[in-house]
């Protein structure tokens, strides 16, 4: 691992590009507009970033939608397009550590998490999706002799990729990487809180040969311009990664206007459940690295968990050793565990959380505040509340920060329901010994991902999304390819 010294010279040094990707070129905010992207770890201005508004974004669509047309990307022969992803996963690769001093700087993330997680599964995203391109089938289908039946497979034409702040290069990564793949043109409206990794992408993405216009990036706020691309017109699917709530409203934008295709990866409130049998000193391992990785700021963190009655003592008590671990600090140091939250207000956010947990009864057994020493920063110290039920607010939202919340069940049954009562499906696990206990678990489960003795695994080929209102998208996998695709039945008559 790189030193401090080496991480804090690159940050002194790194000049991030701040204005929007249009057609192939840098350009200025048509309005001239900028707004400040801030370090949450020093409170500091780190970048005046051109601020898009809807002339932007109606530029990058005209753009899109020209390259899109002339077949410059769209009717690139499968073996020419792969070669351009495979060189983009190179690029991310050969850029490593600018990409992982940019989101480290813009959202506060431990740069050991980004060298080691956020940056290389971003490189193998463009990756996969490039061997997907030539593995896409058409079909002809068994029809009476007198005609020929072919199903074809095409692109959608201008898809709008809309993401969050959490992981800003990997959601990027996610979202753009089968867009692309699938031979559509892209318009990214990056978090307005981690504006600056999406400008370097959109610099390799070019060197890698990704044609003018096929790719454009537009920095800005999402009531104004992530608002703007759900209502477009000339907008073929919104592609979108961020809270419920908003993804509600990219379904209500989409029949509002033209109907486009809408995926949504929306929040979470997963379980964590440790049967009578589980192995606790694994599990605990892994039930503090599920809540507090990435400060708890991770759609899929298993924030509840559910401990069986018999090691429920036990639990608690182990748990809290292990979460030493996590000691906030500065996000850049290669030692730090975990970083500030990305901004004041979801600071504020957090804690006005850990004071209803309080009110509402449950007994807070780690952290609560804010650290010492941090205070320019906008850290919450790594958080547990124990006797939590399962009507409490700590129990049922989604907090986004790094707090966790433990409840107590007898039966298996009760465990499904405690886990099940959500309105959030995404992630969850199972730790138990007993196959049966865990494939009838699994079964009854409603999460679009269920872990068993671990938490966090998978890799590409996982589909990850989520059931009920975490969302109805899939990202990584092969099928997130055939959703930024459509179907064409051409029905030739031989008689
Ligand atoms: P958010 O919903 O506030 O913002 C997400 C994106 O939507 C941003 O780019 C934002 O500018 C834009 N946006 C906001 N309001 C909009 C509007 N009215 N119209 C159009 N666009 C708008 O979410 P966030 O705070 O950036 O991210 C945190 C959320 O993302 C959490 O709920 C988390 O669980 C979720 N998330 C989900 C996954 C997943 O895979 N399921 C992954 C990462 C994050």
């Amino acid at each position: 691992m790189k030193s401090l010294k080496y991480w804090h010279d690159m940050a002194a040094e790194i000049r991030p590009e701040t204005r929007l990707f249009i057609d192939g070129a840098f350009v200025d905010a048509a309005q001239g507009r900028r707004f400040e992207s801030v370090n949450p770890a020093t409170g500091r201005v780190l970048a005046e970033m051109a601020q898009g508004g809807v002339e932007d974004v109606d530029r990058a669509v005209s753009a899109a939608r020209r390259a899109f047309r002339s077949g410059v990307w769209s009717r690139m022969a499968p073996r020419d397009r792969m070669a351009v992803l495979y060189r983009a996963a190179a690029l991310i690769e050969k850029h490593a550590d600018e990409f992982a001093v940019l989101d480290c700087l813009d959202m506060g993330k431990p740069i050991t998490e980004l060298v080691s997680g956020d940056v290389p599964f971003s490189a193998l995203t463009f990756q996969y999706f490039g061997e997907t391109i030539d593995k896409i089938d058409g079909m002809v289908t068994s029809t009476d002799p007198s005609a020929l039946h072919m199903i074809v497979r095409e692109p959608l034409g201008v898809v709008a990729c809309v993401t969050p702040w959490n992981y800003p290069l990997m959601m990027a990564a996610w979202k753009v990487a089968p867009a692309l793949a699938a031979g559509n043109s892209v318009v990214l409206k990056p978090a307005e809180q981690t504006p600056m990794s999406a400008l370097l992408l959109a610099r390799l993405l070019a060197e890698a040969g990704i044609p003018e216009g096929v790719f454009n990036v537009v920095n800005g706020f999402g009531e104004e311009i992530g608002r703007h691309l759900a209502l477009h017109m000339d907008v073929d699917k919104i592609s979108f990664t961020g809270s419920t709530e908003v993804g509600k409203l990219m379904m209500i934008y989409s029949g509002q206007s033209n109907m486009k295709r809408v995926t949504t990866e929306c929040g979470g409130k997963s379980p964590q459940i440790l049967m009578r049998d589980a192995d606790l000193d694994m599990a605990v391992t892994y039930a503090v690295n599920g809540i507090y990785t990435n400060q708890g700021e991770v759609c899929s963190a298993g924030s509840r968990l559910l401990v069986h009655e018999s090691i429920y003592p036990d639990f608690v008590e182990k748990f809290l050793r292990e979460a030493g671990r996590f000691q906030p600090g500065d996000p850049l140091d290669p030692e730090t565990t975990m970083g500030p939250l990305v901004t004041r207000e979801q600071q504020t956010r957090v804690l006005g959380y850990i004071e209803s947990g309080r009110e509402d009864g449950a007994e807070l057994v780690l952290g609560g505040g804010r650290p010492d020493g941090l205070s320019a920063g906008s850290y919450v110290q790594p958080t547990l509340f124990k006797d939590v039920t399962p009507d409490m607010k700590i129990a049922r939202e989604e907090i986004f920060g790094p707090v966790g919340a433990v409840m107590s069940f007898e039966t298996e049954e009760q465990a499904i329901e405690i886990a099940n009562g959500s309105i959030y499906g995404l992630a969850s696990s199972i730790w138990t010994r007993d196959l049966n206990t865990a494939h009838r678990m699994a079964r009854d489960i409603q999460a679009g991902i269920v872990w068993v003795n671990c938490y966090e695994h998978g890799d590409m080929t996982q589909p990850w999304g989520g059931y009920k209102q975490s969302g109805q998208g899939r990202d990584k996998c092969f099928d997130t390819m055939l959703a930024h695709m459509q179907t064409k039945s051409v029905w030739i008559n031989l008689g």
